[in-house]
Order: structure tokens, then sequence, then C-alpha cells
């Protein structure tokens, strides 16, 4: 859930499979997110980069969103290993499914495009001495660490 700490850019793409290639493709920055629809039209889809540090794409949480309801909640519908899927149709068939699935992991997740409004908060690990905290991601910016990193209160204090 690293992925909840940071900030994104929307990337619309036609359906899974273009999600796939430009994923495959070693184009993608890893705050940019793969965005379609799915193929009963029911859902907005979102592979969003979730690995650690430099393998951000190592790793994609999985989020669907009702079309038909307003600021309809994100619901976590798989995490997918891209690391070891080898080609772009294989991981295309990947998401194809997270279109249709019944298992959801996180009903409430939270995806943050743009800049964040003042009130997200996600998990972060202490750049500065390890501890794992909740923290407010406006807050965490400004201390400009590298995914998933922030720095606690008892650091900041220094
Ligand atoms: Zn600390």
């Amino acid at each position: 859930m690293y992925y909840e700490a940071r900030t994104h850019e929307i990337i619309e793409v036609q359906n899974a499979l273009q999600a796939a290639i430009r994923i495959k493709s070693g184009q993608l920055q890893t705050y940019q997110v793969m965005k379609w629809k799915s193929k009963d039209g029911k859902f907005f889809m979102y592979a969003v980069p979730d690995g650690h540090l430099d393998t951000m794409l190592l790793e994609l949480a999985i989020l669907r969103q009702k079309i038909d309801i307003v600021n309809s909640p994100y619901l976590q519908v798989e995490s997918i290993t891209n690391g070891w899927i080898k080609g772009a149709e294989t991981l295309a068939k990947y998401l194809e499914e997270a279109e249709s699935s019944t298992l959801i992991m996180k009903s409430n997740a939270q995806l943050i495009v743009g800049k964040p409004k003042g009130h997200e908060r996600a998990w972060f690990t202490c750049g500065c001495c390890g501890n794992y905290f909740y923290g407010n991601v406006q807050e965490q910016q400004k201390f400009d660490q590298d995914a998933g990193y922030g720095i606690c209160t008892n650091c900041h204090l220094w």
C-alpha cells in the first residue's frame, strides 16, 4: 500500500491491453496511473505502481471505481506482481480478470491525483529512525523523501 502515500497522474487508455502495453513499455513514470474502462462498462479501472523505491513497477495495485456513482470509492481488487509477468498480453489477462473480480482487498482505498488536499493520511516509514507511522501526506511531502518514506514527529523535532 505504498502508493497511498504518493501523488499520481492519470493516463487514460482504451482497455486493459493498452494499459498493459504501456506498463511493459518501460516508458511509464512511477507516479503515472493507467486508467481504462472495464469491458462491461461498469467500472473505471486503475493500475497503480505499488512497489518500493526503485522497483515501483514490480507491484501493481489494481483499483476499481463504479462509473454510475459520483465520487464512488476506490476498491482495491487485486495486487499483481508485475515483475514476475513476462509479456504485455499476459499482464493484460490479469488486468481483465480484475475487472470482474469478486475479491475486494480494500473497500476504501486512497488514490491521490495531483496535489494532496490536506486530509489524506497514509503509512510511512521514517527515513531517520525507521519507525512505521501514520502521517499526513501533505505534511510529509515537504520532507521530499523517497516513496513510502517520511519523517516521524520525533525526528522532526531535531
Ligand atoms: Zn523518526
